[in-house]
């Protein structure tokens, strides 16, 4: 009878395996491995992928309602479960599939994605001329992407119920995220059990960067993430991305804010990754690399101090500042971190995740209460299809906008000059000496001694005293002149004259006290009087300081406006509303600080112009607040300090900037357009090469291929367009074609070298220079599309 079962069973179970295939090849997925009651449609599960892609709002449950209303059938929970079901397996088999072309591709390096997302980034080319900086990248954490960790219900409100995570083995996006693992090495308790690192002398900082910096961002960061961390396993993300929006790398934050690990453990294995490829590949020394953080600063500070100092120098990593965020430092902060003032840098601002950001927090409903597996899933398809799909198909256009704006700006060169020679500046040299000394200026500035802040406090206290013994005065007099025949017989006016005659006698000899004991601190040899030097010298530092303190707190308010400016566009997070009130109350406190700012401001004796409200909120008063604290210097008597002056200086430094992103521009025009072309003939020659033994996988690399491909002849429309703009320098044309990758992979012997020599301009043949060529590769466009589509019918 047993046997008899067990007979059955295997006979049911190959059968099974059968039928699941079947149906697959079929163009259905089963809903479960064994019992097939129900199945989907691949070109379904296809359709709602594509969908949940291209707008992550739409999960699974409203598209099964939408499908049961299709076929006239009410909906039932359990569907979205069978769907659900049916949808992992699907991605499974494409997840298999793009290992199997990686590899037949020579591409199944985990690290392979990471070095080759940006071809206008990361496919340099020979003989290109080499930049100050090779690339330039961002990373930012964020906390939208967060999901609930599953828990039983506590009869108590106070304390969470314990973790019931349901028991699963997948690990979804394994090619976007970092292990965590591999991500807590990188935690400072941690650092310790690296190979060869010796902690560091405290003050061991090579940057020196700015103390205050920091406080600023964790304080306000914290008031976000705090209060999650209790229900929530995964807190947010966080991402590096090249300037072009690839994604390079992604990391869960767990159960914690945004930490330097998680900058730490992304920095090491990108550099490890690219120093191993530079050796393979036997390519030139490292070139510089930037990598833009809101607190690029701080994060430099502990780069240096931490075990991946010397891996970061060996791959010439330096940290810098977002131009938005970077408004928000002190300026001695920005002098050294913001990328306006960094040779290289061009027009870039890498705020690029806080765009990147604005899409992908659509993500943030369907992954809230997804599983771990899930959630990894759906972030990773979205990043996937945002590389290949909006990041690589916006390249083009990236390098068109940059390039116009480059022009333009450059179109006030003469102007600017003129302004130049107009206040005696002959050489731009001396705009950047003009830096130099604002730096060393505000170096040199201090924070006030103690013995300052003792004389202050002695001042205050005198002027307490001195009040405080007029009032006594006051009462005794009252007390002397009291007579009780003035009052009625029933009143006792008597106790009243002398509690108060008491109460300023305390607090007289609490004063004295305090007036002594800094007295002696400050050794003085006798006290002050109010005509006395010293007593005018102390006044006149209080009225300083209580300036400098309203300056302060003027910029502490704005710093947080910048702040939850740049996080307003959080949309579908509930965000939104919370910073509306958050700034709205912000308002007020910037107009009171305004207020006591103008106050404090009228009171010193070279007295400071008020500010108005709106002038306050101009964003780039931040970077002049610093200006506003010093109030003893001739400071505003330098030439770099002059109102008018320093908007030449930054109109100067943008020009400066747009020659350096042409230069850019016209290393990634060449590596785009090198990359278009080899790619494709490499993806080419694997597809033919592989066609007649493994068809079905050749059909694959064909549709990868289209990935991209699709998007390649607009790239040179766009390119071409680049041409025609006005101010455009025709000696610039020799960048526009395609030249010879160093990346470039080849199959088989390489038939490439008489090929590439040959090469007509890519550009030019779409320029329409040869209209007959223009018209042959439009036509070799449109018939590759059709075979894709013949292909694409024979095999389904
Ligand atoms: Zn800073
Ligand atoms: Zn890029």
């Amino acid at each position: 009878m047993l046997a008899e079962n067990t007979d059955i069973d295997l006979a049911y179970f190959q059968k099974d395996q059968y039928i699941s295939s079947s149906l697959v090849r079929q163009g259905y997925f089963p809903c479960s491995p064994l019992l097939h009651k129900s199945v989907i449609s691949t070109r379904t599960l296809e359709l709602y992928h594509h969908l949940f892609v291209r707008c992550p709002r739409l999960s699974i449950q409203p598209f099964v309602r939408a499908l049961c209303d299709l076929h006239g059938i009410r909906f039932r929970n359990h569907l979205c479960v069978q769907f659900s079901e049916a949808y992992d397996a699907f991605r499974a088999v494409k997840t298999s599939i793009l290992s199997s072309i990686k590899t037949v591709l020579g591409r199944d390096n985990p690290d392979w994605r990471s070095l080759n997302a940006c071809p206008a980034c990361q496919y340099p080319t020979a003989g290109e001329s080499e930049l100050e900086f090779e690339m330039l990248a961002a990373m930012d954490g964020n906390d939208s992407l967060k999901r609930v960790e599953r828990r039983e219900a506590s009869g108590d409100a106070s304390t969470p119920g314990r973790v019931k995570e349901r028991y699963d083995p997948r690990v979804g996006g394994r090619d976007y995220f970092l292990d965590p693992k591999e991500v807590d090495e990188w935690d400072i308790k941690n650092w310790r059990n690296q190979e060869g690192w010796k902690e560091p002398a405290p003050q061991l900082s090579k940057t020196g960067a700015e103390k205050g910096c920091e406080d600023r961002w964790e304080n306000m960061k914290k008031s976000h993430t705090e209060a999650d961390r209790g229900i929530f396993d995964e807190t947010g993300i966080f991402v590096a991305t090249c300037r072009h929006m690839f994604v390079l790398w992604a990391l869960d934050m767990i159960k914690s804010g945004e930490q330097r690990k998680y900058a730490l453990a992304f920095l090491h294995r990108f550099l490890s990754a690219i120093k191993e490829e530079r050796a393979n590949l036997g390519l030139r020394s490292p070139g510089k690399k930037a990598f833009g953080y809101d607190i690029g600063c701080q994060l430099q500070t502990t780069l240096d101090t931490s075990p991946l100092q010397p891996l970061a120098e060996e791959e010439n990593a330096r940290m810098v500042t977002g131009s938005l965020h970077g408004h928000a430092h002190n300026r001695l902060c920005q002098l050294k971190f913001l990328l306006s003032y960094i040779n290289g840098c061009g027009l870039e601002d890498l705020e690029v995740l806080e765009r990147l950001f604005s899409l992908s927090n659509a993500l943030a409903m369907a992954i809230r209460h997804a599983s771990k597996f899930h959630r990894r899933q759906m972030i990773s398809s979205w990043f996937y299809h945002h590389d290949n799909f909006e990041a690589y198909a916006n390249l083009s256009k990236f390098i068109y906008n940059n390039y116009r704006q480059a022009l333009t700006i450059l179109e006030a060169k003469d102007s600017v000059i003129s302004r130049m020679r107009a206040i005696g500046v002959l050489d731009g040299k001396e705009i950047f000496g003009w830096l130099d000394e604002e730096k060393e200026y505000l170096e040199s500035r201090r924070e006030e001694p103690e013995e300052d802040l003792n004389r202050m406090d002695l001042y205050v206290k005198q002027v307490k005293l001195n009040e405080c013994r007029a009032r006594l005065e006051a009462a005794h007099s009252a007390f002397i002149a009291y007579n009780p025949s003035d009052y009625p017989a029933n009143v006792k006016r008597t106790n009243a004259v002398e509690q108060t005659m008491q109460h300023e006698q305390e607090k007289e000899e609490k004063l004295m006290s305090e007036v002594h004991f800094l007295e002696r601190r400050l050794e003085l040899k006798e006290p002050w009087t109010e005509d006395s030097e010293e007593w005018k010298k102390a006044e006149e530092m209080f009225k300083n300081h209580s300036y400098r303190k309203a300056v302060n707190r003027l910029e502490g308010l704005i710093v947080a406006r910048i702040f939850e400016l740049s996080k307003m566009h959080m949309a579908g997070t509930g965000m939104r509303q919370h910073l509306g009130k958050a700034l709205k109350t912000r308002s007020k406190a910037i107009q009171e600080a305004v207020r006591t700012y103008n106050t404090a401001a009228a009171k010193l004796s070279l007295p400071r112009e008020a500010l108005s409200y709106d002038e306050v909120v101009e964003k780039a008063y931040v970077s002049e607040l610093d200006f506003l604290k010093d109030t003893d210097s001739n400071i505003h008597e330098k030439i770099w300090a002059v109102p008018a002056n320093r908007v030449l200086m930054t109109e100067y430094f943008k020009l400066f900037r747009a020659s350096e992103e042409l230069d850019r521009l016209h290393v990634e025009i060449h590596r785009l357009l090198t990359y278009m072309k080899e790619e494709q003939e490499y993806l080419r020659a694997v597809e033919l090469n592989i066609s007649e033994n493994n068809p079905q996988l050749a059909y694959q690399v064909s549709l990868y291929r289209w990935e991209r491909g699709r998007f390649n002849d607009l790239h040179r429309l766009r390119l071409r367009n680049i041409i025609s703009l006005p101010g455009f320098d025709a000696t610039n044309r020799r960048f526009f074609r395609a030249g010879v990758g160093l990346k470039c992979q080849s199959q088989g012997e390489d038939e490439r070298a008489d090929d590439n020599m040959g090469e007509e301009m890519d550009v030019d043949r779409v320029n329409g220079e040869d209209d007959s060529d223009s018209e042959g590769e439009e036509g070799d466009i449109q018939a590759e599309a059709q075979v894709t589509a013949i292909l694409g019918v024979a095999v389904d």
